[in-house]
């Protein structure tokens, strides 16, 4: 992940990269306004910190350009500014969130990692990613790019155990076992038919492969 520091004041700059950068982020600074979103243009980043007074280019205008070129990037303003217009005339151009100076770092800190946190990830470890498909386990839903997929309970299953493999070839068995809790070949295809169901929910874009004779692979979509 990596911030975009925009501050004019050096003392302020390098304490707000220090700390970040301590706690794993990349950490890119700018000392004006122009610089700032010159370097918002130029280089990826995931969150932007922004002071109001700049030289050469204020903040305000700077997060007028950025909502217009990356809607979708997250700004923090950091201000002096404690007056009421300003910070509703913040949020009206589309800051996230705003702290007044002087601020703890921990506060900061914790702002940040809650406007990083993609709403579809309730946590780590609790989606499955193959490609353009992800499987929200606390959810039991799945995506498909930014399409949404519900799920019955044995298509879930289903497909998180060919997610688990994805990949590698799943036997019919396998499943029947991990799925139904067959242990034995009920001589039914009670698999093809959850596969069938499972491929017309996802779409043209189903990233579920049969394999003849073998079983089922899941291949990144
Ligand atoms: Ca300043």
């Amino acid at each position: 992940m990596r911030i975009l520091v925009i501050e004019d004041e050096p003392r302020i700059l390098d304490f707000v990269s220090r700390g970040l950068e301590a706690e794993g982020f990349a950490v890119l600074g700018a000392r004006d306004g122009q610089e700032g979103l010159r370097a918002a243009e130029a280089v990826q980043c995931d969150l932007v910190i922004l002071d109001l007074l700049l030289p050469r280019l204020d903040g305000l205008s700077v997060l007028r350009a950025l909502e217009a070129k990356r809607p979708e990037l997250p700004v923090v303003i950091v201000s002096a500014r404690a007056d009421l217009p300003t910070k509703l005339n913040g949020f009206g151009l589309g800051a996230c969130d705003y702290l007044t100076k002087p601020f703890s770092f921990d506060e900061l800190l914790a702002r940040i990692r809650v406007h990083l946190r993609r709403p579809e990830e309730p946590g780590n470890g609790h989606v499955l990613r193959a490609g353009a498909l992800a499987l929200d386990l606390a959810r039991r839903q799945a995506h498909l790019g930014d399409r949404m997929v519900d799920l019955s309970d044995r298509e879930f299953k289903l497909l998180h155990s060919l997610l688990e493999c994805a990949g590698e070839v799943v036997s019919r068995e396998r499943l029947l076992s991990e799925v139904w809790g067959y242990h034995f070949d009920p001589r039914s295809n009670v698999v093809d038919v959850c596969i069938r169901r499972l491929r017309k929910k996802l779409g043209p874009g189903s990233p579920i492969e049969t394999v003849r004779h073998a079983g089922y692979r899941l291949v990144e979509a």
